[in-house]
C-alpha cells in the first residue's frame, strides 16, 4: 500500500527535524508519496498567508501528516497555526504520551503517562474582546459535545493499550459550570468503560502530583489550556521538550507533530534532536496499522539512546541532527 503522506516543514528548526524524519520513515521500508505543504512565518513570506487553503485540503485528503513547528508571535500578529489547523479540521484530541527513555537521566525513571487534551475549545476558542479600554475579556468555552468527545477518545484509548486509570483534571471546585460539565461528561463516558477505573484531580493538586509522585498517573484527560500546561510538565519528567512526541486527532485524519517549537536559537544549526518527531512518527505509523514499522522505528531510536554515546545538547551531548539520524539509520539497516 503507498501512503499519501502531507509533510510540512514549518519553521526554525522544523525543516530540519522534518528532513532528518522523513528519511526515517522512508528506512522502514513502507511506501510514501509524500507531498510538502506550507505553513507558519515561511508561509507568510511567500505565499502571504500562514495557513493557504490549499494546505488545509491537502491535510484533509492525506492519510496522515507529519508538521514541523510553526512559530507565532506573541501578543500582535497573526493567529497561531496550530490553533487554527486544529479548530478548522477539527483535530480534536491532542494526545501525548510520556514515557521514562533508556539513558535519558532524569528524577524519576519509570514515569509512563498519556496526556489527553481537547484541542478545539476552552480558552483557545480566539473570543477575545476589549470591554472598556483597559479591560479585556476571554471567553473559555466548554461545550457538552467537545467533552464528552474527548473522554470518549481518552477512554478509548486506555482500553485499547490496555490501561488501568483514566483521571479527568479540572477545576470544578472554582469553575463550577464549566468544569463542572466537563467532569459530569468525564464521569457519564467512564460509566460505559466499568473494566477502567476513573477518579478525578484538581488541576493544581495534579501539577503537584505529576512533579512528587508521577507513577499514581496512567491517562490523564483535560481541558485545552490545562492539557497545554500539563503535557509540558510531563515532557520535562522524561527528558524534555526534545524527545516528546504528539499527535492531534479527528475523525479520520491526524496531525503529527513534536511538542517543541521552532526553537529559534538553535535554529539553522544542524543540532536539532529530532527525537521527539521521530517518535511523533512511530505514532502516526500506529495510526496507520504500520505497527511493524513503528516497532522497529522505535526501538531504533530507543536503541541509539540506550547505547549512551549519542546525544545532541539539549540532552547534554554534542551529536548534530545528521550524527543522530545516521545512527538510527545504521540501526534500522541492521535489524531490518
Ligand atoms: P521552543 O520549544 O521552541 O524552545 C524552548 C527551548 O527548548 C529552547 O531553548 C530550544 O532551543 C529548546 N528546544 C526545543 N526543541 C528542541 C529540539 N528539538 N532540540 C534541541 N533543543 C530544543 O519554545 P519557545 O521558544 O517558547 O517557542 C518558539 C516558537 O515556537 C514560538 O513562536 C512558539 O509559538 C512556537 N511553538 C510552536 C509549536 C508548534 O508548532 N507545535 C509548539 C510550541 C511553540
Amino acid at each position: 500500500m503507498t501512503y499519501s503522506i502531507v509533510f510540512i516543514p514549518g519553521d526554525g528548526i522544523g525543516p530540519e527535524v522534518v528532513s532528518a524524519t522523513r528519511e526515517v520513515i522512508d528506512a522502514c521500508g513502507i511506501d510514501v508519496q509524500w507531498q510538502e505543504q506550507s505553513a507558519g512565518v515561511s508561509a507568510m513570506e511567500t505565499l502571504g498567508d500562514p495557513l493557504p487553503e490549499e494546505t488545509i485540503e491537502a491535510v484533509r485528503t492525506a492519510d496522515a501528516t507529519l508538521k514541523g513547528p510553526t512559530a507565532t508571535a506573541k501578543g500582535s500578529g497573526f493567529r497561531s497555526v496550530n490553533v487554527a489547523l486544529r479548530q478548522k479540521l477539527c483535530l480534536y484530541a491532542n494526545y501525548r504520551p510520556a514515557r521514562s527513555l533508556p539513558g535519558v537521566k532524569t528524577r524519576f525513571e519509570d514515569v509512563d503517562l498519556i496526556v489527553v487534551r481537547e484541542n478545539t475549545e476552552g480558552l483557545y476558542s480566539g473570543l477575545e474582546h476589549i470591554v472598556v479600554p483597559g479591560v479585556v475579556e476571554s471567553l473559555r468555552i466548554i461545550t457538552r459535545k467537545a467533552s464528552e468527545r474527548i473522554a470518549r477518545f481518552a477512554f478509548e484509548t486506555a482500553q485499547r493499550q490496555k490501561r488501568r486509570l483514566v483521571t479527568c483534571v479540572h477545576k470544578a471546585n472554582i469553575l463550577k459550570l464549566s468544569d463542572g460539565l466537563f467532569l459530569e461528561c468525564c464521569r457519564e463516558v467512564a460509566s460505559e468503560f466499568p473494566e477502567i477505573e476513573f477518579d478525578d484531580c484538581i488541576v493544581d493538586a495534579a501539577a503537584m502530583r505529576l512533579v512528587s509522585d508521577p507513577q499514581t498517573f496512567d491517562v490523564l484527560v483535560m481541558e485545552n489550556l490545562f492539557g497545554d500546561i500539563l503535557s509540558d510538565l510531563a515532557s520535562g519528567l522524561v527528558g524534555g521538550l526534545g524527545v516528546t512526541p504528539s499527535a492531534n486527532i479527528g475523525d479520520g485524519l491526524a496531525v503529527f507533530e513534536a511538542v517543541h517549537g521552532t526553537a529559534p536559537d538553535i535554529a539553522g544549526q544542524g543540532i536539532a534532536n529530532p527525537m521527539a518527531l521521530m517518535f511523533s512518527a512511530v505514532l502516526m505509523l500506529r495510526y496507520l496499522n504500520e505497527s511493524k514499522s513503528a516497532d522497529r522505528l522505535e526501538s531504533a531510536v530507543r536503541g541509539v539512546l540506550a547505547e549512551g554515546t549519542l546525544r545532541t545538547g539539549d540532552l547534554g551531548g554534542k551529536a548534530t541532527t545528521r550524527q543522530f539520524t545516521d545512527a538510527v539509520l545504521i540501526r534500522l539497516a541492521s535489524e531490518g
